[in-house]
């Protein structure tokens, strides 16, 4: 087991960032929400919650589920000018372009990473990459498999262990034999978001789990199962903690303009 309690973790992290927050000119960040998605609702409470307990001052700017995809990135190109970090918390309605809504925040705010051009690694896949450092893994050498491409987890992801000189398999819903790469890997990353995918039982790598799925009697899962005994993140409790400390040391960056 080289995976270490995330908790006592990501503790440590927010004290830290409470020190070095200068109380007399706090970071500020503004956070987006369109309509009233419960899920959204409850990650964004907990976004609040962590700028408050480390000493960021944030806010949420809610928009009626109506408001067209001009009238948003109107408001938050409006809004912008008062805040160092800018995030728009996903999913939005349909109608609506994350990208357009990501598009209007300037590179130096996407402190979510979620731009091209972002002057801040996407949070996730930062979280994943300082938690693993912490827990004292060697990327130089170690075979890296990810399972999941998307913009803002598989793909940085993938990057940022490139660049930490590990040897990356970059698996998707096209992958021929998937398991032989799954045997093959120091460490797996699977961010796919589907309940009871990897069977973790003949897995005996670290496993970070960052699917967030919800099973048949409607509890929150990760990706994994047959996790008992197995060095896997667990899921509450896991990347979804390590992504909202990122998030605010992002804010923290964003604010002395030092990326
Ligand atoms: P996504 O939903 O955009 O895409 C899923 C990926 O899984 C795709 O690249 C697809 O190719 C791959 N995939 C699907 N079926 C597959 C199969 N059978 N074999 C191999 N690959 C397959 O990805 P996302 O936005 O990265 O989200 C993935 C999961 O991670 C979701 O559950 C999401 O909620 C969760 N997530 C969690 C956090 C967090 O902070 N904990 C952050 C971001 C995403």
């Amino acid at each position: 087991m080289i995976l270490k309690d995330i908790k006592e973790y990501t503790k440590s992290l927010k004290n830290y960032f409470s020190d070095i927050i200068d109380k007399d000119d706090q970071p500020q960040l503004a956070i987006i929400q369109v309509g009233d998605v419960e899920a959204s609702n409850r990650y964004v409470k907990n976004k609040l919650k962590d700028c408050e307990e480390v000493g960021i001052i944030g806010h949420r700017y809610w928009f009626d589920e109506n408001i067209t995809e001009d009238e948003l990135v109107e408001e938050i190109k409006l809004l912008q000018d008062h805040y160092d970090g800018v995030i728009v918390q996903l999913p939005l309605p349909q109608h609506i372009r994350s990208q357009s809504a990501t598009a209007a925040i300037d590179k130096n705010k996407d402190v979510d990473g979620f731009k091209v051009d972002s002057e801040f690694l996407p949070a996730t896949p930062k979280g994943i990459k300082d938690y693993l450092d912490y827990c004292g893994f060697e990327f130089e050498g170690a075979h890296v498999v990810i399972i999941g491409r998307s913009d803002i987890v598989g793909k940085p992801m993938a990057q940022i262990c490139t660049d930490a000189n590990a040897t990356v398999t970059l698996c998707h819903s096209k992958t021929k034999n998937l398991d032989q790469f799954i045997q093959a890997a120091d460490l797996i990353i699977c961010a796919v978001g589907k309940p009871h995918f990897l069977n973790c039982y003949s897995i005996h790598v670290p496993v970070i789990d960052v699917g967030i799925n919800f099973d048949e009697n409607g509890k929150l899962c990760g990706d994994c199962f047959n996790v008992e005994n197995r060095d896997v993140t667990p899921v509450p409790g896991g990347v979804g903690l390590l992504t909202r400390c990122a998030l605010l040391e992002n804010v923290i960056l964003a604010k002395k303009g030092k990326v």
